[in-house]
């Protein structure tokens, strides 16, 4: 019955961590930190349909900030302005979780937060040097409630 895969997806809140139901970095939309909004750009991040997009610098694993859709509501294509004008002056905070925390503890974090989609990360120490921070993909609020919601 609907409602037993409902409560058996809030069950499993305490058991699922993020890494379960994120998206990787590679199916991410994002947009390169030297963008420049032109015509041509704007129709992209417009066509993806995305209302959080990912900026990163150099190269995608290297996300620094948060492009909401709604921030070029007063920015006009003629005009070209570079994506940093416009992330510097929203500068949305950014939010990092890693890879093991639990769903239900993201949830709260999603409850009690501003924003709805947190960078996934964690610790890669498999190679012959020091441990590192690596990026694996985004997480939003959307993905846990699917979680919860999903009939099987
Ligand atoms: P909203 O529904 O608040 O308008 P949205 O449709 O852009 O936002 P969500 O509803 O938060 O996105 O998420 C829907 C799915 O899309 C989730 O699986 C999420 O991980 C994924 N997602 C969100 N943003 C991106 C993005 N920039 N690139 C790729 N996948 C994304
Ligand atoms: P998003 O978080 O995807 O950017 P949003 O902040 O505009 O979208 P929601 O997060 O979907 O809106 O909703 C937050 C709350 O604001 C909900 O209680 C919703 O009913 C309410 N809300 C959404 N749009 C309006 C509106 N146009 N006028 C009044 N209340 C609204």
């Amino acid at each position: 019955k609907e409602e037993l895969n409902i409560i058996q997806g809030a069950l499993e809140l305490r058991t699922k961590t993020v890494e379960d139901v994120l998206t990787p970095l590679s199916d991410c939309y994002m947009i390169s930190s030297d963008a420049v909004l032109d015509f041509c750009t704007m129709s992209d991040i417009m066509q993806s349909g995305f209302t959080r997009i990912p900026v990163y610098e150099n190269e995608r694993s290297n996300i620094v900030d948060i492009l909401f859709v709604k921030d070029l509501a007063f920015v006009d294509p003629d005009d070209c302005t570079p994506l940093k004008t416009i992330t510097q002056f929203y500068k949305h905070p950014m939010h990092y979780v890693f890879n093991d925390t639990k769903l239900d503890v993201m949830l709260e974090e999603f409850k009690r937060g501003k924003s709805h989609l947190a960078v996934v990360q964690r610790v890669n120490s498999e190679g012959e040097g020091d441990p590192f921070y690596e990026v694996m993909g985004i997480v939003t609020l959307e993905d846990v409630i699917e979680e919860i919601i999903k009939s099987e």
